[in-house]
């Protein structure tokens, strides 16, 4: 049976936090009798545009990871929810507002702290994948509110057989937020090294000058990983890099240079290689 999914790209949002409006424009104050109740007006993120900095200055880029829901296949939150989390056949999980009254614990049971409690409704609540919207067939285009709200298009909706989404994983390059797990979302990402990996960058600086256009290489443990050639601003960066020691070589026209770079979950931006 067709499924839905979300796929983010961490690359192309700006963090203007449109997805997280929307949102609130959907659910606060508004009751949706067997989805959810209404969102208290402080406190929850049911989208949560997430920050993350790598690199030192001058070298240095954020981003920003829209984190809701991850809707697992194989949800903590349902086993902890005793019947009163579920997955709907069409892949959103949901949590029962009657049957969930008073679990507090079920904040807990999700390892991607997307549970939020309402303590007025004495109720946990999380994003629904605004279900409400996707059962209504009089709402077109047929995307949670977040998605519609998107100025960027870093958000996007699919309804979809696993088949299908499994070919784009692959075509596309799509990860999941902490795989490890096993939990299998069907909230999927574009670009996750921007959170997940880190940089090697430098500026080339030949008798004081930005140097264009020398050849940089990238090695570890003997082997070529990578070349590049810097921009006119004498600029290089090697980007999606794993922990672990490595050597970069340059060759600005002949006159060379060669520095050890040990990454250890943090970006290095190495300043200026002066030749
Ligand atoms: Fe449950 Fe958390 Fe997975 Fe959502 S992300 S389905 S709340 S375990």
């Amino acid at each position: 049976m067709k499924q839905w999914y979300m796929v983010i790209n961490v690359a192309t949002c700006h963090d203007c936090n449109s997805c997280f409006m929307a949102d609130k424009d959907e659910h606060v104050d508004n009751e949706w009798p067997g989805y959810t109740a209404a969102q208290p007006r402080h406190g929850h993120r049911w989208m949560n545009v997430e920050r993350h900095e790598r690199g030192q200055y001058p070298r240095i880029d954020i981003s920003f990871r829209p984190t809701p829901c991850q809707h697992c296949e194989n949800a903590p939150c349902i086993k902890a929810g005793r019947g009163a989390v579920s997955r709907r056949e069409d892949g959103i999980v949901m949590i029962d507002m009657e049957k969930a009254k008073g679990m507090k614990e079920l904040l807990k049971s999700c390892p991607y702290g997307v549970i939020y409690w309402n303590e007025e409704k004495n109720v946990p609540q999380k994003c629904t994948m605004c279900a409400h919207l996707l059962d209504d067939e009089s709402w077109l285009p047929a995307v949670p509110r977040c998605v519609h709200n998107c100025p960027t298009g870093s958000l996007k909706a699919y309804r979809m057989e696993p088949a299908e989404i499994e070919k784009m994983i692959t075509a596309e390059g799509l990860s999941a937020l902490r795989p490890e797990l096993g939990t299998k979302p069907h909230v999927l990402y574009k670009n996750l090294d921007k959170f997940e990996k880190n940089f090697i960058a430098a500026g080339v600086l030949v008798d004081g000058d930005c140097f264009e256009n020398a050849t940089v290489t990238l090695k570890s443990g003997g082997a070529v990983l990578a070349t590049e050639t810097t921009n006119c601003f004498g600029d290089f960066k090697f980007d999606g890099l794993e922990n672990g020691e490595y050597i970069v070589d340059v060759d600005a026209a002949g006159r060379k240079a060669s520095e050890a770079v040990k990454i250890d979950n943090k970006s290095q931006s190495l300043g200026f290689i002066t030749l």
